[in-house]
């Protein structure tokens, strides 16, 4: 059966002409699916109930499963464990922050790049996720929203797995995410986060598509990133750096850099300055976001001091650095916590 989420407006303009049906059909059909968020046919009134049954032969509209939902004691997090039609599951997150309502959304089951102090690193790599796939999670997600009377103000690719490997699926996700007549959201409210998948950078500088960029970078010096990030060793930071900065340039926007702080690995002043030093010149925030402890990684959260002392090193050298003190970690929705091996869970 035909899945239309993840269909372009062309692909469904295909789709109907092959039913033989007139073309502006499809735009009815693409407004019910990512405007309205219509799951069901059904609902469909401006078409005839013969061409509802028709489609509901032939056609779904999606198909993924809320397995589990987990909010975190103050609410600012709601973790979901979404189950796809193949049994693979999945973990989005919403975050809500002051007026902002962000979907964190995953576009692979696990991850082959096994960055150390990650829990989907830990997981392996699965397979990658449809257009389709991802933009499932976002659609079920905003209608958990909309039942409170809210709306998705940002989308973030920062769930399980590294976008630019799955690049053709991720960017089609991401202009039906920008779509007009569809979800309709900016290409600024749009951030797509990387390990440093440095052709996934160039690719998408050529694309003109001026979404967000952030970098997962965690060390400023090659050793302790390749370490971290075993990534590092086939595009070391230097390289890294320059990419970013051409990205930067071309669309004019700030690139963030996150970088994860772990006890005693990359936490020192002495990194701060350094990490000053590699991203001199270049529009940039830090994001810096204290570690958080998963099980079975020997890595630990700094001290509170150790934090601030950090961030202080990165202001006085006039550099934005927020401090992330990551929503949902009291249920692991944190930032490189999110596992979805909880198969019967
Ligand atoms: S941090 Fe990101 S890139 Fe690294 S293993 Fe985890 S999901 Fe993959």
């Amino acid at each position: 059966m035909m899945n239309l989420v993840g269909m372009s407006l062309e692909e469904m303009e295909e789709f109907i002409r092959s039913l033989g049906k007139e073309r502006y059909r499809a735009r009815q059909l693409f407004r019910w699916v990512y405007k309205k968020g219509a799951s069901d046919f059904e609902l469909m009134t401006d078409l005839s109930k013969s061409f509802r049954e028709e489609l509901s032969g032939i056609a779904r509209i999606g198909s993924i499963r809320e397995v589990r939902r987990l909010t975190s004691r103050d609410g600012s997090a709601t973790k979901f464990l979404l189950e796809l039609e193949d049994g693979e599951r999945v973990e989005s997150v919403l975050i809500r922050d002051e007026d902002r309502r962000t979907v964190c959304l995953s576009c692979q089951v696990g991850c082959p790049l096994g960055c150390k102090f990650c829990a989907t690193g830990k997981m392996g790599f699965k397979r990658n996720l449809t257009a389709g796939e991802i933009l499932e999670q976002l659609l079920h997600i905003r209608k958990v929203l909309w039942r409170e009377g809210e709306e998705v103000t940002n989308v973030v690719f920062m769930g399980m797995g590294e976008p630019f490997l799955n690049y053709e699926q991720v960017m089609k996700a991401v202009r039906l995410i920008r779509h007009e007549m569809g979800i309709a959201l900016g290409a600024r409210r749009i951030t797509l986060s990387t390990a440093g998948i440095v052709p996934g950078m160039e690719r998408l500088s050529k694309e003109g598509v001026p979404i967000g960029l952030a970098i997962s970078l965690n060390a400023a010096d090659d050793a302790t990133r390749t370490e971290l990030m075993p990534i590092n060793s086939r595009y070391p930071i230097k390289v890294l750096i320059k990419v970013a900065e051409g990205f930067s340039r071309i669309y004019k926007r700030r690139i963030t850099f996150e970088y994860v702080l772990i006890y005693r690995v990359n936490d020192s002043p002495e990194h701060a300055h350094r990490l000053a030093e590699i991203l001199k010149g270049i529009p940039c925030k830090v994001n810096l976001i204290p570690y958080n402890p998963i099980p079975d990684v020997p890595f630990e959260r700094p001290p509170d001091e150790r934090i601030l002392k950090f961030q202080e090193v990165l202001l006085s050298r006039n550099y934005t650095a927020t401090l992330r003190d990551s929503k949902g970690r009291d249920i692991q929705a944190a930032c490189g916590q999110l596992r979805a091996s909880t198969r019967g869970a």
